[in-house]
Order: structure tokens, then sequence, then C-alpha cells
């Protein structure tokens, strides 16, 4: 029997997606640009219901109709080289997946231009890493609705399962949907893992926890509001010694300098473009930029002096203020990458589904967390809610726990210990809720040098102010 589907690509996602599509009893055509990774994936797996090929033509001829094939290869100009090849050999009908991390307007464009020779081209975010895809991944697809149902029976059995057995695949919407609602999830991993970085950071050189005392912090926090995936690997993290002999800690022997792909820049890019805040995100991405410059660091921390006062006097439960601080920052985030997606959503006429995208994003993958639940009861509760802070459950968590994300903020100020994303979060909280701002001195410094006009409190209409005359 001819495969169902086809994997192009068998590096580390391609590989594992192949075979997480086996193992649910499909026969699955593999293809790899360089032969030696086809042959190897058959060497290893050779019980696997796998139908490899050499070539393109063979391999596209191998499937059954309407094709149906994912790629999982590097985004960027491989991906259009794997398009380019396939053109020619597909029909009218046939549905092409890139499953790799694709710039969403690039999905856009490739949806259009692949439309006008009726191919199906959906744009499909793929979360949970290496393991995720053998396992089961969270799956953001978005394209023509109807070839997505075409796969949409495939996805929903390889996809991860929530607690409550749902899976973790849903249609997002047209054209870029998808790739878009994966390049946002990235970015919340980003702003979550700075937010827990800079909540260790507090109790280690703040509260001064010694290393079993933060590993048992953050497993407590993992077994309540905190509940999460980042979480719970931060708490073992914190428990493993360095593997190369030195007896310190792991976190004490690598290097203080974090890498990134693009996928949260691109997210505070698009903020930007869209003219709404992505604080939390957009610190996160600086935090690692900052942390690449150690030599500069290294020197300036010789010569630029630390704050003089470093005596605080915490309150005894400084960890539970620092959970609190971290979850209320956590909501933050949240809560400006859902009106993030809002915007976008409005902007390219997508129709997001956002109690869906919490859901979906509940198991699976990188931030997998229990409070998602809390998102998708919010958006069920009303669909049309403007913040997420304006939801009942939010908005009580904000009273409650907004005091203490202000004291953590100040003991760090004072501290000298950077915080760019908890205060990032406050920033934000302080700034939605106040019904006025001084933006009104911003716009008439505007006025007086620019003669950009200015819009009045008390009346209609377009004002322009005399600064040049005489009073
Ligand atoms: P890589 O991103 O390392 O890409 C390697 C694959 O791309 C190989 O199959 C390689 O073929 C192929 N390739 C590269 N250039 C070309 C080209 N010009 N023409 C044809 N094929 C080409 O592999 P991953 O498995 O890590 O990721 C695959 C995709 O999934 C990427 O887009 C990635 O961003 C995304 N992704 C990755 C995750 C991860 O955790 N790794 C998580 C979620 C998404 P060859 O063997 O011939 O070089």
């Amino acid at each position: 029997n001819k495969p169902t589907i086809g994997v192009i690509g068998m590096a580390v996602m391609g590989k594992n997606l192949a075979l997480n599509i086996e193992s649910r009893g499909y026969t699955v055509a593999i293809y790899n640009r360089t032969n030696a990774r086809t042959e190897k994936v058959v060497a290893d797996h050779p019980d696997k219901q796998l139908v490899p090929s050499y070539n393109l033509s063979d391999f596209v001829n191998s499937l059954e109709k309407p094709r149906r094939i994912i790629m999982m290869v590097k985004a960027g100009k491989p991906t259009d080289a794997v398009i380019d090849q396939l053109l020619p050999l597909l029909d009218a009908g046939d549905v092409l997946i890139d499953g790799g991390n694709t710039f969403f307007e690039d999905t856009i464009a490739r949806n259009q231009r692949l439309d006008q020779s009726g191919i199906n081209f959906i744009g499909m975010g793929v979360s949970g890493g290496e393991l995720g895809a053998l396992k089961g991944p969270s799956i953001m697809p978005g394209g023509q609705k109807e070839a997505y149902d075409l796969v949409a029976p495939i996805l929903q059995q390889i996809a991860a399962r929530t607690d409550d057995g749902q899976p973790c695949v849903a249609y997002m919407g047209p054209n870029g949907a998808g790739h878009y609602v994966k390049m946002v999830h990235n970015g919340i991993e980003y702003g979550d893992m700075e937010l827990i970085a800079e909540s260790y950071n507090l109790l280690r050189h703040v509260g001064q926890y010694s290393m079993p005392q933060l590993a048992q912090t953050f497993k407590e926090w993992n077994a309540g509001e905190l509940s999460s995936y980042l979480v719970e690997i931060t708490a073992d993290i914190l428990t493993r010694q360095d593997d190369q002999g030195s007896s310190k800690p792991i976190v004490d022997v690598i290097l203080d300098a974090a890498e990134n792909k693009g996928t949260g820049k691109w997210s505070s890019q698009s903020a930007l473009e869209l003219g709404v805040p992505q604080s939390l995100i957009t610190e996160a991405v600086y935090a690692r930029y900052i942390s690449t410059f150690k030599e500069e660091r290294v020197a300036a921390s010789q010569v630029l002096p630390q704050p003089q006062t470093t005596d605080l006097k915490l309150s005894a439960d400084f960890s539970e203020q620092v959970r609190q601080a971290l979850y209320f920052s956590k909501i933050m985030s949240y809560a400006q990458g859902f009106a993030q997606l809002r915007a976008a959503s409005e902007h390219y006429h997508w129709q997001l589904n956002y109690g869906e995208i919490a859901n979906i994003w509940r198991a699976g993958c990188i931030i997998r967390a229990q409070f998602l639940q809390k998102i998708t009861a919010a958006y069920q509760k009303n669909p049309e809610l403007t913040n997420l802070m304006l939801d009942d459950y939010f908005k009580a968590i904000c009273a409650k726990y907004q005091a203490a994300t202000r004291q953590v903020v100040a003991w760090a100020v004072q501290a000298g210990i950077p915080v760019p994303a908890l205060s990032a979060a406050i920033a934000y909280y302080d700034s939605y809720r106040s019904a006025v701002l001084p933006a009104s001195l911003t716009q008439a410094q505007r006025d007086y040098f620019g003669a950009h006009t200015y819009k009045r409190v008390d009346q209609e209409g377009t004002f322009h102010y005399s600064w040049y005359e005489e009073q």
C-alpha cells in the first residue's frame, strides 16, 4: 500500500515526526537531500513502515493522492529550494506542509504563490523539540481549511494530549496564522525563561539561598500555581553537578551567554509593527543580547560601582514574595502575548481563537503549564476579552500579587540585581491601569517642535498651540 504521507528532512525533527506518524499505524515515505541521513534512519529502524526514496520524484510518486507532504528542513532559503524542486512534481489538490520554524510573512507569500498552481500550502508550527516530535508535539497549523481537514486526522493522532485527553492541535487560520502563533509561543517562551532566571538570581544573590534550597524552592513552586515544564526542568537543573569533574553545580560552569535563533526577536518586531506593547518578550531578548557581552560586562564590573546600601530587611517569606512576583509577571507576559495575537488577528484577518490557542499549548510544547487552562477558561467566558488581566481570575491574582511584585522589584533595584522582565511586568500593569498618562506632555512637545497638533480632553477637533507667540 502507498504511503499516506511523506516527510522531507531526516534531521532530528523530521525523523522523529516520521516515527511518530508511523507509530500510529501509517506507512510513511521519507526523503532527505543527503541520502546518508535517509539510509541511517532506515538502518536504525528496520521494522518500521518507512518507505525511503533517494530522489524527489520517486518520493512524490510513491505517495497516495492527494499527496500529503511535511517538510522539516531549515527555515528560509532551504525551504524555498525544496518547494522549487517539488512544484513541478505536484498536482493541484496536493497538500504541502512546512513544519519548520518559518517566518510567518514567508508563509503568507508561499501560500499565495502555491495557491496559483492549486497546491495547498500549510504553515505549521511544531513545538516540543526532539522528544515532542517523537512522542507528541503541540501543533499549530495555518493555511487552507480544506487542506487542514485532509491532514487533521493524522495530526490529531500524533499531537500531545492534555490531561483531559484533548489533542494539542487545532486549525489556527488562513496562510501565516499557524507560524505566527508558533512565533508568539516562542516569544512567550523567552519571557518565561527570563522571568525564571531573574527569580533564581534574586533568591540566590539577594536571598542567599544555597543550591539545594534553590532546587527545593522551584520544586515546591512546580507543585502550585506555577506548575509548568520550564519550572520543573529548572528544579532539576539546579540539582545537577558538573559532569566534567569540577564538582561545581552545572549552572556555575556554563558560560553566562545565552544564544537565540531569532524567533523572540521576530515576535518583538511584529509587536512594534502592529503598535502593541510587548515589553516582556523584548526585555527577554535584550537580556540574552546583553548576556553575550561577557568581556564588556567583566570589564565594567571592575569600574562601575555597586549600590552602596545592601541592608534590605527582607521579610521572612521572601521566597513566597518572589513566587508571587513571578506569577504576576507571567500573567503580564501572557496578557501582552494574547493582546499581540489579537492585534495580528485583526490586521491579517485570521480570526484566531485565543481559548483554543491556550488549549493546544497545555501539553507537548515548551511553555506547557497548568495556568493555560485559566486562559482558555477566560476566553471561553468572553471571546472578546480585551486584555487577559480584565478576566475575573486574573484580576483577582493581580490584586493579590501586585504588592509583592513591587516589593521584589524594589529590592532588586536596591541590591543592583537586574530584573528587566519583572520590572517590565509591573510597568505594563501600571501603564495599562492608568486612566491618565503623561503622554499629554509628550504630545505638547511634539506640537511645540514639529507642529504635530494635539487633541483635547474637553473638545472635539485638532488643535495647534501658538508656542512662538508672546502670551
Ligand atoms: P535543521 O534545522 O538542522 O535542518 C536540517 C535539515 O534541513 C536536513 O534535513 C537538511 O538536509 C535540510 N536542508 C538544509 N538545507 C537544505 C537545502 N538547501 N535543501 C534541502 N534540504 C536542506 O533540522 P531540525 O530537525 O533541527 O529542524 C527542522 C525544522 O524544524 C527547522 O525549520 C527548525 O527550525 C524546526 N524546528 C526545530 C526544533 C528543534 O528543537 N530542533 C523545534 C521546532 C521546530 P541535509 O541532511 O541534506 O543537510
